[in-house]
């Protein structure tokens, strides 16, 4: 969903309603996060645009769904959705003068913006890779995976469950130096 530069009033601001399909949604997605997450239902969102010269102040609210792979145990889990944070996206002519000066870590979270077109589907999708935690996990008390065997430890016990309790240090008790 684009949005053109000129549907922007000069006072006040345009509200739009967005809902795209998950489809579409995961393929913009992947791009920004190889796979690790998906939607299963359609996102949704609400953005108030409004803009000063050549920027535009965009207050967001994203709410939604995914289905995200818990980084302990590998299974499946969903993750909801419910943020909102304010973006200002400048033009992308602009980038160009700024690339050879050092950055600060506040340019490079810069959003751009390019020609009259304002991608909020785009900027939905780096929101919601921002708002997602870098190692997301199915609950608090995940208890991962057995480092042995590969079981699944939330289903229950494995049988070298005792093992990998053992002081990792006792080996080299056997050891003569
Ligand atoms: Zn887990
Ligand atoms: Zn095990």
């Amino acid at each position: 969903m684009k949005i053109n530069f000129e549907e922007i009033p000069e006072e006040g601001t345009l509200d739009v309603d967005f809902l795209e399909n998950e489809s579409e949604i995961n393929k913009l997605l992947d791009e920004g996060n190889d796979g690790d997450f998906s939607f299963n239902s359609p996102a949704k969102g609400s953005f108030r645009l409004s803009k000063r010269g050549k920027t535009v102040f965009v207050s967001l609210h994203i709410e939604g769904l995914v289905r995200a792979r818990c980084s302990q145990c590998l299974v499946d889990f969903e993750q909801k959705i419910d943020l909102s944070n304010d973006v200002s996206l400048f033009p992308e002519e602009g980038k160009e003068e700024t690339k050879e000066l050092d950055l600060t870590n506040e340019e490079l979270e810069k959003n751009f913006y390019a020609g009259n077109s304002i991608d909020l589907a785009k900027l939905l999708c780096e929101e919601i890779v921002l708002y997602l935690p870098f190692n997301p996990r199915c609950s608090d008390n995940c208890k991962g995976l057995c480092p042995s065997c590969g079981k699944n430890l939330n289903e229950g016990k494995c049988n070298c469950t005792g093992r990998s309790k053992e002081n990792p240090f006792s080996v080299l008790k056997g050891l003569k130096f």
